[in-house]
């Protein structure tokens, strides 16, 4: 079911169904006033209601290429497409079809759950009524009704991530970005977040998950690129990714990847005294 409320510019086939990708992204280039390319000729592309998982090592530029996709950052060449709409020629409505769940938990610690959500919506450019039925419906839907008048700094850690979940969504994006979403998170809330992000794309919306757990990658992506020094390396299921390097699992693919074989556990098995 495709979730409803935003409307954006489409190609429409000929049996009526969308054509774009949620996202597609042409070399794209990005480099830094400092001089640093973080994003060398990139090019992907994500259909309509993939779950994709973008996995690189530290520094391989994946927050860049989230920046670029959701206006934080210009890019020097290239070109980004959401939903048909050009990221920088037709900014607000690529703006309005994404919503961005970022790593850092940067919520107003004064403001309280429920005018958090309202004013994301306002921003968003939803009438009252419609950001006051949304909120609702969300709060329900993570479990922070109860919630809804209490301020952020009294939030323990899972509800403030379960918030900012809450609020990527408040404007019915067709794109959900999540930038390591469970990142330095205990097993239990990780395992709660997987459940509400997998229910998300099922319901119809499009992921975009950036993330260090391969564990991660492997359960929830139907599709994962890798990407090292700013250039993506492979895309594929893990099995495909698996089977480009030759090796058998997504991990020591990965290892392969950051030029550390050594580490795989095979390796290991055969060469432990
Ligand atoms: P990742 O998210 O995969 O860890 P980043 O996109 O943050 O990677 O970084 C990619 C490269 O760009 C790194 O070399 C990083 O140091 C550099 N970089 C990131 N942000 C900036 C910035 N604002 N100014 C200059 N260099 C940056």
């Amino acid at each position: 079911m495709a979730p409803e409320g935003i409307e954006t510019e489409r190609v429409v086939g000929d049996a009526g169904a969308s054509v774009d990708p949620a996202l597609r992204i042409d070399d794209l280039v990005k480099r830094y006033p400092t001089g640093t390319e973080a994003l060398r000729c990139v090019s992907l592309e994500i259909q309509a209601g993939e779950f994709f998982g973008l996995l690189g090592p530290n520094g391989a530029g994946k927050s860049t290429l989230i920046h670029c996709a959701t206006g934080l950052a210009q890019p020097t060449s290239g070109s980004i497409r959401i939903f048909g709409n050009d990221a920088v020629d037709h900014y607000e409505a690529a703006r309005l079809a994404v919503g961005l769940a970022p790593q850092e938990l940067n919520l107003d610690w004064f403001l309280t759950v429920h005018e958090t959500l309202d004013y994301h919506g306002g921003y968003f450019g939803m009438r009252r009524r419609e950001r006051r039925e949304r909120a609702a419906e969300l709060l329900e839907a993570f479990s922070l009704t109860d919630k809804r008048d209490e301020r952020i700094r009294t939030l323990s850690g899972g509800m403030k991530r379960r918030l900012v979940l809450a609020r990527a969504l408040m404007h019915r994006p067709r794109l959900l970005i999540l930038d390591e979403p469970t990142a330095g998170v205990d097993v239990e809330l990780r395992l709660e977040l997987w459940h509400y992000v997998q229910r998300i794309n099922a319901e119809g919306t499009t992921v975009l998950l950036t993330t260090h757990y391969l564990e991660e990658a492997e359960q929830l992506c139907d599709r994962i690129a890798f990407i090292n020094e700013g250039q993506i390396v492979a895309t594929g299921t893990s099995g495909d990714l698996a089977a480009e390097f030759g090796v058998s699992s997504l991990e020591d693919a990965y290892l392969e990847l950051v030029g550390r074989k050594e580490l795989s556990r095979a390796h290991v098995g055969v060469d432990a005294p």
